[in-house]
């Protein structure tokens, strides 16, 4: 039996912050700081722990992030307002507000509601347009992470059928385009699925390149896979359990149930988790470059 790859997105990350560093020197010689405003609205514990994780990033390389904690009751009104005076305030030069947002909250309204140029999570419809149209300005994290980890392993999409499962547009929706643009390390045939799609394991056993983000914990099992597949794991599920923490992160993947069938796979965590950071600091420090144009 063959040993399944790991790609580690912890490597490719940290291939990523030793990019980022003279960018971030030839920055601050010019006197400016990449600057992140993160909003979260609400408790809620896996969107703390997420927002915890960037700010702790950019405070490590010694970047500008402030966190803006709102409580639960906040109005859509008042949210707009925070939204706006950010856009304003040239410390921030990214925006993020983190998803989901309490329901008396319209998210679509709050992400439109984020300058384009300061939208470092590419969710805003301009970006995402301009991504479709070829022409992109700031790509969101996780599919532009999992696109570096591809081209790390040299693992060239190109000729080959990736298969995405899920169709948010945070997630899936932006992977499968850019999976099947003309270009290098691109270029796939790409089959997009769905909770409509009618026999998801017949599709997904086609799959050379299998990307699993369904967020239904170890879902995809050795059943849905051919042998070989390149597996990208997305999802990230919280499951109780009896340690100190009181549970354990799992993928959208069974792990162990695809090794020694799959060729190579991402690990969660430590696969595309660290690669959605490295891409929101890169994403910010975009944005700060451009500030100086
Ligand atoms: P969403 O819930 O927004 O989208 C899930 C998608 O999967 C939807 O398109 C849904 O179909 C589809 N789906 C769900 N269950 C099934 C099923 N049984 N059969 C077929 N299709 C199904 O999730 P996100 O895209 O935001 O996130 C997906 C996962 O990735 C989550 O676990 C999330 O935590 C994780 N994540 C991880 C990140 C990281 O940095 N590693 C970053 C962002 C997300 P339909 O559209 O028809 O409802």
């Amino acid at each position: 039996m063959a040993e399944t790859r790991i790609l580690s997105g912890k490597v490719v990350s940290d291939a990523v912050y030793t990019a980022l560093t003279s960018r971030i020197q030839s920055l601050q010689e010019s006197s400016v700081v990449p600057g992140l405003a993160a909003v979260i609205v609400g408790e809620d514990p896996a969107s703390q722990v997420y927002v915890r994780n960037k700010t702790r990033k950019f405070s490590k390389l010694q970047l500008h992030s402030e966190t803006i904690k709102l409580p639960h009751e906040t109005t859509q009104e008042d949210l707009l307002h925070r939204i706006e005076t950010l856009n304003n305030d040239p410390l921030y030069h990214g925006i993020l507000v983190q998803l989901p947002l309490p329901n008396h909250i319209d998210g679509t309204l709050i992400v439109d509601a984020i300058a384009p140029h300061k939208d470092v999570d590419g969710f805003h419809p301009e970006n995402l347009g301009l991504l479709t149209a070829g022409r992109p300005r700031y790509v969101p994290c996780t599919p532009k992470g999992i696109m570096r980890i591809i081209e790390h392993y040299d693992i060239d999409p190109s000729g080959k059928h990736a298969v995405v499962l899920g169709r948010s547009n945070i997630v899936g929706r932006p992977l499968s385009i850019l999976l099947s643009q003309k270009q290098k390390f691109s270029n796939a045939t790409t089959t997009i699925c769905h909770s409509g799609t009618a026999d998801l394991r017949a599709v997904a056993t086609q799959a050379d390149i299998l990307i699993a983000a369904l967020g239904s914990p170890e879902f995809v099992d050795q059943s849905f896979i051919k042998e070989g597949v390149t597996i990208i794991d997305v999802g990230i599920n919280r499951i109780d359990d009896d340690s100190e923490k009181g549970y354990k992160l799992v993928g959208d993947v069974a792990f162990e149930a695809v090794q020694g069938i799959a060729g190579s796979i991402t690990p969660v965590p430590g696969g595309v988790g660290p690669m959605t950071i490295a891409m929101l600091v890169e994403n910010t420090v975009e944005a700060a470059e451009k500030s100086l144009v």
